[in-house]
């Protein structure tokens, strides 16, 4: 794996910058008037080599490293401040990581900091993050459209900046714009019809205000069962609608295996930083992964036997993969179908929130119909139904054709549900060249977008100085999404 190019090392220690200029000299000009100089001409006068659409940890930890290497590189977000992807999700959501895992690039949590971020925390931890990297970030941005110059060989981005229409021409497009972005809204018949309130899990605020309604969540995955609960605590009436199985893990379990593991106390007391566990984990081919899961997903099932017969004596459809290989494949292959259980399945198993299996085939006036043709009353119907493939994003910011031709983004090509063959032996499409010139595609968990940041970082980097950089085969495009 990459980790620096020769002759375009990053500075650090001995190399870093002297910060201060000895002597003296007339007309000097200090580090804010520097910086302030930067910003104002980055996008204005001069154009970013690289431009990264989306603000989250992605954005944020790719700006960080391509900064260090002196890539030109402007970030847009559409929020008004970084780290309001996280702000503006549901009130009770934590990271269902643990600290240990989830640094930013260049500087890890304090030691006191919590082991699981309440995400109002993580918000403000990244808004400082881009301060401190001074990272040029234009906040309340939308990007609207972009398309490929074939004959300057650049992209033409339009962006709206808070009210103003700017023209971007970047080298290199990124789009960090999320994995859990893309909201997958089904459309059931009747739903237009509706009298009471129904939004996607990602538009869903809390619980407040929803005493003594009746909530309808449909989906069982982690959105689901922490809108469910969270609805539950608030004094709301609800139902959980399964439509599929789920894979479900309590976090106490993931938390004792994971004391263990390359990205904990004992790793870092036996001399493993989060740069050496990244490298540990990144250099297990794909190809094996599987069986390294496989016998922990069957130890887990067998340690929490009594907890896993409580969901199954309610009707709840448990899976461990189909392959019987746990929650970390399925979120490698397709990024949902599981739940980190913090509480709701208890409150599943002792009937506190009603359990429905099916596929809602009508929604009423005020109930949602099920395939069996029971009919559940609704005046909230949240729709926890997951997220659409990034290349969705390419759709709607660049054309269908590009996403077309780029094609689905994550996976493996297992074979698996979600995941159709070919094997891939990479994720598709993840911080790699892909078949559009110029357009990369940054995301996943904040492991993944600290480690892999850095190989698509030296791409880019090694682009604008000229260099060959070869990645691991660019297959054919088999799947459109
Ligand atoms: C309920 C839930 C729980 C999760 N728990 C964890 C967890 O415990 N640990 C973990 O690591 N991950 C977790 N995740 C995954 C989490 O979504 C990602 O880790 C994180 O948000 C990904 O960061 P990102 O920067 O790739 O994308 P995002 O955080 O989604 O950021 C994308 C950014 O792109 C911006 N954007 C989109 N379109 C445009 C546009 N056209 N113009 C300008 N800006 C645009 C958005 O405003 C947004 O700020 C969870 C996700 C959900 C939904």
């Amino acid at each position: 794996m990459i980790q620096e190019l020769k002759g375009f090392e990053e500075k650090r220690g001995e190399t870093r910058e002297e910060g201060m200029q000895l002597g003296t000299m007339k007309g000097r000009r200090s580090w804010l008037e520097n910086k302030l100089q930067d910003e104002t001409e980055l996008g204005v006068s001069r154009q970013p080599y690289c431009l990264i659409v989306g603000g989250g940890q992605g954005g944020l930890g790719l700006g960080a490293r391509l900064k260090r290497l002196g890539v030109p590189t402007l970030i847009v977000d559409k929020h008004e401040r970084p780290g309001d992807a996280w702000r503006k999700r549901y009130k009770s959501l934590c990271l269902h990581d643990a600290v240990w895992y989830d640094h930013m690039p260049y500087f890890s949590f304090p030691d006191h900091w919590p082991v699981y971020s309440p995400k109002d925390k993580i918000g403000d931890w990244l808004e400082m993050y881009a301060k401190v990297m001074e990272l040029n970030v234009w906040s309340s941005t939308e990007c609207q459209k972009a398309h490929y110059d074939e004959a300057a060989q650049d992209w033409v981005v339009t962006v709206d900046r808070d009210g103003e229409k700017v023209t971007l021409r970047p080298k290199q497009l990124v789009l960090a714009t999320g994995m859990s972005g893309m909201p997958n809204v089904p459309c059931y018949p009747g739903a237009d019809l509706f009298t009471g309130k129904q939004h996607h899990s990602s538009q869903h605020r809390g619980g407040e205000g929803y005493a003594g309604l009746k909530c309808v969540v449909v989906g069982s995955n982690n959105s689901a069962h922490d809108i469910c609960a969270d609805l539950w605590e608030h004094g709301a009436e609800v139902t959980m609608i399964q439509r599929s199985s789920t894979c479900v893990v309590p976090l106490s379990t993931l938390r004792e295996l994971g004391k263990s593991g390359p990205y904990s106390e004992a790793a870092l007391k036996a001399g493993i930083d989060v740069n050496k566990a990244d490298l540990i984990v990144g250099s297990t081919p794909y190809r094996i992964i599987h069986q390294l899961h496989a016998p922990v997903a069957q130890r887990i099932q067998k340690q929490d036997a009594a907890f896993y017969d409580s969901l199954r004596a309610v009707g709840f459809n448990l899976d461990f993969g189909e392959d019987d290989t746990g929650i970390g494949m399925k979120y490698l292959r397709r990024g949902s179908g599981y739940y980190i259980d913090v509480g709701g399945s208890a409150l599943i198993a002792e009937r506190q929130i009603a359990l429905k299996n099916g596929e809602v085939v009508e929604i009423k006036q005020r109930s949602v119909v099920l395939s069996d043709g029971s009919e559940v009353g609704a005046d909230l119907i949240v729709y926890a139904t997951g997220y659409g493939s990034m290349n969705g994003w390419a759709a709607e910011l660049i054309s269908q054709e590009v996403a077309d031709k780029v094609g689905k983004c994550w996976g493996l090509g297992s074979g698996t549900a979600n995941d159709p063959g070919p094997w891939e032996g990479e994720l598709r499409n993840m911080w790699k060249p892909t078949a559009q010139e110029g357009l990369w595609f940054h995301g996943g968990n904040l492991a993944q977008s600290r480690h892999y940041s850095l190989y698509l970082a030296v791409q880019l980097k090694a682009r604008m100085e000229g260099l060959a950089t070869p990645v691991y085969g660019r297959g054919p495009v088999h799947h459109i999404n």
